[in-house]
């Protein structure tokens, strides 16, 4: 038998899960196997970085590309990636 305070926590995400708006990302922390070794790809503060070199002098990179296209998939990321393109205006 289930705990029934529980059972109102589960009830309740149901809910907020329907509301995505409520939820603001603030960071994220990937680690992605490249084919030449590992990189780290953060977004914290509304922008994006990576361990790459190319990142160092770009300021952008393909991993960080890609994780925006995993990462786009899910409904968090309307609010996401506007915060991203005002980034990149200024
Ligand atoms: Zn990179």
């Amino acid at each position: 038998m289930k705990d029934s305070e529980l059972q109102r926590k589960e009830e309740k995400a149901s809910v907020y899960a329907t509301h995505p708006d409520l939820f603001k990302l603030l960071s994220i922390k990937l680690e992605m196997r490249s084919q030449h070794g590992l990189r780290y790809i953060i977004y914290a503060n509304g922008k994006w970085s990576c361990t790459c070199d190319f990142f160092q002098e770009r300021e952008t990179c393909s991993h960080t590309m890609a994780a925006k296209q995993i990462l786009t998939s899910m409904p968090l990321m309307g609010t996401f990636n506007e915060e991203i393109h005002i980034d990149d205006s200024n």
